[in-house]
């Protein structure tokens, strides 16, 4: 079949990979220069011998308990992962560094040996939230009803924990939102996430960066249109049209929407009203990421300095988290310090910028699980065409993981459509 795949994230990645590895001639439009996944990712030309290095944007990092489909997607392209060193700080912004540990959270390791006490009732926190959230996903039936919000409050976690650890810690990296989204979070998923980040305490990213990730994902017959956005895109009796930014149009038996669900609803004419619904059900927050050189930003002592740097509002209703990138690239072999600070929630030195840019992440809430249901339904509809994925269609956090997920159950649809057709 012909089949058009909009958007080249991780989502439209795995689709036309897939596709196209099941013998289908695939068409993948990207409206970037560049594929989507790595479109932010930034070359860096160094004082250091005018080296130059690229930087990951985002840094992106997973493991195989929390990211098993991306995980087996990356065996199985032959993209190799490397460990990060998952050191952390937590400081006040402005103000000094509060906590720090060595690696990701594993809270027990630390308890005991010589921390201030804030550092020892924010460990021993965690420790039991380690240690009852466990139990709780087992045991608790009411848990699929909660925020994490609620959860906490429920069992009396302290503000300091949440707002100085728990919050900055999941707003700033995992779930990449506002302190009032993560506390909206379904108390299930959050628990679930934080066991998987713990239970392995290695995480790992892409040996060779994105690129070599997207490149390793494109070998194959794809073809790829770049700085091509999709006007808009229609369903016929037996085909898509789909509608060129030079005017023209194509024509392909199946088209999957790869694109956020806020511009999937804008991009394909005529949803029905249940299709405007389900993908309006999906809400994104927007945030700020800069590239930058500004020290002003880390831990006033280097020898503090973790790869990941929580810094934390003077209201406590924010937190960012700076990368020391030079860190996160251990293959980077340049002096000068660089930093990635992301859910930025002021500027950094003009001067000391690189490159800035805003992203949007899908937030969810208990009542996420309708979407999901929602999607996966509409996808089982005779004759359907147009497809819709990406990483807020598959169940649970959006992070790369949801993306592959929903990219392989869509890939299975269009293959059963055509089998429905064929018969
Ligand atoms: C700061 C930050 C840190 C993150 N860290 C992690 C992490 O550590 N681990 C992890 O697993 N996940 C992480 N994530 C989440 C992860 O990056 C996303 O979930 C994932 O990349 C989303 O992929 P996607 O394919 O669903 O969508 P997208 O990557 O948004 O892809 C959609 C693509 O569609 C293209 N497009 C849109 N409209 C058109 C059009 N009309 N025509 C053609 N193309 C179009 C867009 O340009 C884009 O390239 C992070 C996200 C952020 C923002």
């Amino acid at each position: 079949m012909r089949i058009g795949v909009i958007g080249s994230g991780i989502a439209g990645l795995v689709s036309a990979r897939k596709l196209c590895d099941a013998g289908h001639q695939v068409t993948l439009f990207e409206r970037q220069s560049s594929v989507g996944m790595d479109a932010h990712s930034l070359d860096i030309s160094t004082a250091d011998e005018g080296r130059t290095v690229r930087a990951d944007v985002p840094s992106r990092m997973f493991n195989e308990a929390q990211w098993p489909s991306l995980w087996n997607l990356y065996n199985d392209l032959g993209i190799e992962s490397t460990g990060v060193c998952s050191s952390q700080t937590f400081s006040h912004f402005p103000g000094n560094v509060f906590l720090t540990l060595e690696q990701a959270i594993k809270p027990t390791a630390l308890i005991g040996k010589l921390l201030d006490r804030k550092s020892q009732r924010i460990l021993t926190a965690a420790a039991k939230l380690q240690k009852t959230g466990a139990q709780d996903l087992q045991q608790d039936d009411q848990l699929a009803s909660l925020t994490l919000g609620e959860y906490l409050k429920q069992r009396a976690y302290s503000d300091e924990f949440v707002r100085e650890f728990l919050y900055p810690t999941l707003s700033s990296t995992v779930f990449t939102c506002s302190f009032s989204a993560v506390a909206n979070y379904p108390a299930k998923t959050a628990l679930q996430i934080l066991q998987n980040l713990t239970r392995e305490t290695t995480l790992l990213k892409t040996r060779f960066g994105t690129q070599d990730a997207t490149t390793r994902m494109l070998q194959a017959d794809i073809e790829l249109r770049l700085s091509c956005g999709v006007k808009e895109v229609e369903c016929l009796d037996d085909q898509v049209r789909v509608r060129l930014p030079d005017g023209t149009t194509e024509f392909f038996d199946h088209v999957i929407v790869a694109t956020q669900a806020n511009t999937a609803l804008k991009l394909v004419k005529d949803l029905s009203n249940n299709e405007q619904e389900i993908l309006g059900s999906f809400q994104y927050e927007s945030l700020s990421v800069y590239v930058h050189t500004d020290t002003d930003w880390m831990p006033n002592r280097r020898s503090q300095w973790g790869t990941f740097n929580m810094l934390v509002s003077e209201d406590r209703n924010a937190a960012m988290c700076s990368v020391w990138l030079n860190r996160f690239h251990t293959d980077w072999q340049i002096d000068q310090p660089v930093f990635q600070t992301i859910n930025a929630f002021a500027q950094p030195d003009p001067e000391k910028i690189l490159a800035e840019c805003v992203m949007q992440r899908p937030i969810i809430t208990p009542h996420s699980n309708q979407g999901w249901d929602a999607i996966d339904t509409l996808h089982q509809q005779p004759n359907r065409r147009i497809w819709f994925c990406g990483s807020y269609a598959g169940r649970g956090t959006p992070l790369l993981e949801s993306g592959v997920m929903s990219a392989l159950s869509v890939v299975e649809a269009v293959d059963t459509a055509r089998v429905g057709s064929v018969s």
